[in-house]
């Protein structure tokens, strides 16, 4: 494989980047995601991975809807301290709960904290920031049968625990 296309398995070294502010993640060192719609990494960056060759550097502005997604004031609310009952309770804490239609894990972050109310975010963290994202491809397989199957990469010995 010498183009990055549908079910290749693309390994890329790259930096995010808020625009015009601090490195939000780096990976130097490589990391590898099957390409071709998966959702593993932006779709943006995707598309201009898309035919790209080994040692070829990109480097791309995502709006925030195309990064972390725009804040949503919907996913914030107010809670009294005392109905939380937790003791300690500090601004940056996450919250876990039970989403009883889904049976996920949903977090909450407390993002401010006044006398007894306290506000909580379900926002991803990074949501509503512009990210500069560069990277460059480091190596291009094909990918195997059962990782285009599964949608996402597999180690060595094609296995998982999952
Ligand atoms: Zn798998």
């Amino acid at each position: 494989m010498h183009t990055v296309q549908k079910n290749t398995v693309v390994t890329i070294s790259y930096k995010i980047q808020e625009i015009g502010g601090e490195v939000l993640e780096e990976s130097q060192e490589g990391f590898p995601y099957l390409h071709g719609g998966y959702d593993n990494i932006f779709p943006k960056a995707e598309e201009v991975l898309e035919g790209k060759t080994l040692g070829t550097k990109i480097e791309i502005d995502l709006a925030p809807a195309d990064a972390y997604g725009e804040r949503d004031l919907n996913l914030v609310r107010v809670e009294s301290l005392s109905d939380l009952n937790i003791p300690g309770l500090q601004i940056g804490d996450m919250l876990e709960e039970d989403d009883e239609e889904t049976g996920e894990t949903i977090i909450w972050r407390v993002i401010a904290m006044k006398d007894d109310q306290v506000m909580l975010d379900h926002n991803h963290p990074l949501a509503g920031l512009g990210i500069r994202f560069s990277a460059e491809v480091l190596g291009i397989r094909a990918a195997t049968a059962a990782e285009a199957e599964h949608g996402h990469v597999h180690d060595e010995h094609d296995s998982h625990g999952h």
